[in-house]
């Protein structure tokens, strides 16, 4: 698989664009976890990636997103972004990953891209507006891969994405490859979409396309229109567990999951500190679709780390999901397994719902749902590349989920 997967980035991705991904994103996110292991040593609270919500604007509104279509649109203020660049060039942090709503409707997101040659970003798009204007702007800057949401073939994934919605992802991952842009899919795997996304035949599809990486995120029944009966069920997160071994043997791409560690225990990366979200709003939220904060990024007169560090929420919450769980070695996701235990901890610690709809209500009322812990069927990383990719957290790819 590897040799094949190398050929493929050798011949389908440029040259210049595949060494400032090895630099920025991969050697520079070696370093960025030896720095937060040391970090963590000292009791410092300080994650190795960071992710910006830029804004939550979108042109869809797709079932199960967590992000809620807003009365007032609010965009992250660039003042707010370099405070945490700012912090995060001090700590090691170069990875960013880029979300929305949809980011190429924030105003800033190009201009953070050319601003810091220094970092590498990966921006989360439904692939609307990768024209090819925007994707010659993303050559020229060279730190920046897409990862295009398409969740299924066209019916799967426009029955939950919004009619036309596959048709124009599509024509965004063309122009990708013609550009030779290094570039990924994330597939969000439901009952209803399980067959055509945990397949062979979709990840050849977008080998077929150019695309360097395949990642793959759990449905969580989130949102105005939460949709609970697309969360899979426990033989479907088995199952998609085995494929996916089988998968990484045989495909050539980088088949990402940010579920389990290279022995098949359970992980939840924001109760790691791997990474944490600034909303557009400036809030500092533990993980995407958990919209509620203590703290924002212009506290302490914008010190980002500080604010950070003497976070006494965000350490709370990293030992709530401790408790819950199998302690430091395994953790399921908290919003599954116990949305009311959940949601019993969130109003104790009177936290700020920065959802835009009543969050706590949503997770007092929800059903759980089963998680990625499963601790009787837990099975090991059996291929030696996805034992080191998954030490790495696939530099930045694997930290959040
Ligand atoms: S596992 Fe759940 S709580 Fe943990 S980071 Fe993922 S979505 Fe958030």
């Amino acid at each position: 698989m590897l040799i094949r997967f190398l050929y493929r980035c050798i011949t389908g991705v440029s040259w210049r664009l595949l060494f400032k991904a090895a630099y920025l994103w991969c050697f520079k996110g070696f370093f960025a976890l030896r720095a937060f292991k040391k970090r963590n040593k000292k009791g410092i609270l300080f994650p190795p990636f960071l992710f910006f919500s830029l804004t939550d604007r979108c042109n869809l509104r797709c079932r199960g997103c967590w992000v809620t279509p807003p009365n007032q649109v609010k965009d992250l203020s660039l003042e707010s972004i370099e405070n945490v660049i700012k912090a995060g060039q001090k700590n090691s942090v170069y990875f960013y990953t880029l979300l929305g709503g949809e980011p190429f409707l924030a105003p800033a997101m190009f201009d953070i891209i050319a601003k810091h040659p220094e970092a590498y970003f990966q921006i989360i798009t439904n692939g609307f507006f990768l024209n090819q204007e925007n994707t010659a702007l993303i050559k020229k800057y060279g730190n920046a891969s897409p990862l295009v949401s398409i969740d299924g073939f066209e019916e799967t994934n426009d029955a939950r994405r919004g009619t036309g919605s596959f048709e124009k992802a599509i024509n965004g991952c063309r122009e990708l490859q013609r550009q030779k842009i290094l570039y990924g899919v994330a597939a969000v795997v439901t009952e209803q979409n399980f067959d055509d996304v945990v397949s062979e035949k979709f990840v050849q599809h977008f080998i077929n396309l150019g695309a360097s990486y395949l990642w793959f995120y759990l449905f969580r029944p989130i949102g105005i229109d939460s949709a609970p009966e697309l969360a899979a069920e426990q033989n479907r997160i088995i199952e998609f567990r085995k494929k996916l071994l089988d998968m990484r043997r045989k495909m050539p791409i980088i088949l990402i999951d940010t579920y389990w560690d290279a022995k098949g225990r359970a992980v939840c990366p924001a109760s790691k500190g791997m990474s944490f979200v600034i909303s557009p709003n400036g809030s500092v939220i533990p993980c995407p679709p958990l919209a509620v904060a203590k703290e924002k990024v212009q506290d302490n007169g914008g010190d980002f780390f500080k604010t950070v560090n003497e976070s006494g929420f965000l350490r709370r919450f990293q030992e709530f999901i401790e408790n819950h769980y199998d302690g430091k070695n395994s953790q399921g996701c908290i919003i599954l397994d116990k949305p009311k235990e959940l949601a019993e901890f969130l109003r104790k610690e009177n936290v700020n719902d920065v959802s835009g709809r009543n969050f706590l209500d949503e997770l007092e009322t929800s059903t759980p749902k089963t998680s990625q812990y499963l601790p009787n069927d837990e099975i090991a990383e059996n291929y030696w590349v996805y034992k080191i990719l998954k030490k790495m957290l696939f530099f930045g790819m694997g930290a959040y989920g």
